[in-house]
C-alpha cells in the first residue's frame, strides 16, 4: 500500500447533487472537507503570522514548488527541518509541482485566461518543453533551470510538505486541440515518472496527487480519467485549462466529476470564488485553493455576505465615515475591533495595518464559509446555505 498513514473518507447525503462530506487523515492532522487551501506561496501567508492564520480556523495550507526551489532553495529548507518547522505550521500542508508557476511565465495564468487576458504569445520563449521536463530561467538570478518530473518530486520530498502533486504541462486554452491532447499524453507519462521517482523513497510520510487533464474536450477529459483512475494516486487535482469563462470551468468540473473513481479527494486548482466553490462542492469537489481572497486583502478588498459583489472595496469612498465592522457578527479581530472607516483611513494612511487586518478578516471569512458548507453538507441544506451566503442575482465576479 503507497499511504499507510493517510486516508480519506466521505458521506454524502443529497439526492440533488454529488457533494460530500468528508476527512482526509495526514500525519500532520486530519482535514475536514470541502475545505479551502490559503496559499502561504513562498511559505508565508501574506500578511499575516502562522498563529493567526491557525487561529482563524485554518486547517491546511500550501507552498509553490517554483518559489521555493529558487529562494531559498529546498535544500536549505530540508537542513533546516522541512517547510512545516520552517515555516511554524503544524497542519496539514500540501505543495504543488512547479508546473503552474513555470509555465504561466511562458503563457500567462490560466486565471489571466478565464479573466480574458490574451498573453499565450507575449512571453511563451521563457519556458522551453521537452519530453525531458521544462528549461526556464530564474528570475531571481538569471539561471536556467530544468525542471523535471522526477526533480519535481525530489524537490517536493525535500520541503517535506504531505500533500504533492505530479508534475505536469499546464496547457492554456488558446491552443488547438491537438497540442492539449499531446500535452496531456506527455503529461500522463510525466505522472508516471513522478510516481516512480515518488516510489523510490516513499517512506509514508507523503501522498501523491495526480491531476486530470484534457482541456475543454469531453474525449480528452475523459481519457485523462481512465488513465488517472487506473493509477494509484492518493489524491486527484482537477487541472489543464478550465476554459474561458466560469461557464466553462463549471462545464468542464460537471464532466470529469462523475466519472472520477469516488474513494479519493478530489482538489479544484486555482478556483477560489464563493459561487465557484458551492458550484464545485456540488460536484463533489472536496478541496479548493485560490491566492484571491489573500491577495484581494491587499489591495483593500473585504469578502462579506450578500453584497452586490463578493467584495466590498474599503479604499471606496463610500466607507470614509462608516462606523460598521467589516461584517456584522464575524469573530475576527478587524471585526470585533475596528470600523469600516477606520480601515478605509489606514489604506488611505497607506498603513500596512489595514492589510493585515482584512487579510484576517478573508482567512476567517473563508473558514467560516467552509465550515457552514460541511454543516450544510451533513444536514442537506446546501442550497439554502449558499442563499446566506450570495446574493441571488448572477453577480459578475472577478476570480
Ligand atoms: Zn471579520
Amino acid at each position: 500500500m503507497h499511504y499507510p498513514n493517510f486516508s480519506f473518507t466521505y458521506t454524502s447525503t443529497s439526492t440533488k447533487h454529488r457533494g460530500r462530506r468528508g476527512h482526509i487523515r495526514t500525519p500532520h492532522g486530519a482535514i475536514e472537507t470541502p475545505a479551502f487551501i490559503f496559499c502561504a506561496t513562498k511559505a508565508a501567508i501574506k500578511a499575516a503570522t502562522i498563529k493567526q492564520v491557525k487561529e482563524a480556523g485554518t486547517q491546511i495550507i500550501l507552498s509553490n514548488t517554483y518559489h521555493l526551489m529558487l529562494q531559498p532553495g529546498s535544500s536549505l529548507v530540508k537542513k533546516l527541518g522541512g517547510l512545516h518547522k520552517f515555516c511554524g505550521w503544524d497542519g496539514p500542508m500540501l505543495t504543488d509541482s512547479g508546473g503552474f508557476q513555470i509555465f504561466s511565465l511562458g503563457y500567462g495564468s490560466v486565471a489571466d485566461e478565464i479573466k480574458g487576458a490574451r498573453r499565450f504569445n507575449q512571453r511563451q520563449s521563457a519556458v522551453k518543453i521537452s519530453e525531458e521536463g521544462a528549461l526556464f530561467k530564474s528570475y531571481t538570478d538569471g539561471k536556467k533551470h530544468l525542471l523535471t518530473p522526477e526533480k519535481s518530486i525530489q524537490v517536493q520530498r525535500d520541503l517535506g510538505p504531505d500533500l504533492v502533486v505530479v508534475f505536469d504541462e499546464c496547457t492554456p486554452f488558446h491552443v488547438s486541440k491537438e497540442y492539449t491532447a499531446s500535452s496531456m499524453r506527455m503529461s500522463h507519462r510525466w505522472a508516471l515518472r513522478s510516481m516512480t521517482e515518488f516510489d523510490r523513497h516513499n517512506d509514508g510520510a507523503q501522498a501523491l496527487y495526480g491531476i486530470v487533464q484534457g482541456g475543454v474536450y469531453e474525449d480528452l477529459r475523459k481519457e485523462s480519467i481512465d488513465f488517472i483512475n487506473d493509477q494509484d494516486f492518493f489524491g486527484i487535482a482537477v487541472g489543464g485549462s478550465l476554459g474561458a469563462s466560469k461557464e466553462q470551468m463549471y462545464e468542464v468540473v460537471q464532466m470529469v466529476m462523475p466519472k472520477l473513481t469516488p474513494n479519493r479527494p478530489v482538489h479544484l486548482l486555482g478556483i477560489g470564488g464563493i459561487r465557484d466553490i458551492f458550484s464545485g462542492v456540488r460536484q463533489g469537489i472536496d478541496t479548493f485553493d485560490c491566492v484571491h481572497p489573500t491577495r484581494i486583502a491587499r489591495h483593500g478588498g473585504a469578502l462579506v455576505k450578500k453584497g452586490e459583489k463578493e467584495h466590498i472595496n474599503l479604499m471606496n469612498a463610500q466607507f470614509k465615515d462608516d462606523p460598521n465592522p467589516i461584517e456584522e457578527g464575524c469573530p475576527c479581530e478587524a471585526c470585533q475591533t475596528y470600523s469600516r472607516g477606520y480601515i478605509h483611513h489606514l489604506l488611505k494612511a497607506k498603513e500596512i495595518l489595514a492589510l493585515q487586518l482584512i487579510t484576517l478578516h478573508n482567512i476567517t471569512y473563508m473558514n467560516r464559509l467552509m465550515a457552514a458548507i460541511r454543516v450544510a453538507l451533513e444536514t442537506d441544506t446546501l442550497d439554502e446555505e449558499e442563499k446566506r451566503w450570495l446574493n441571488d442575482q448572477e453577480a459578475s465576479q472577478d476570480l
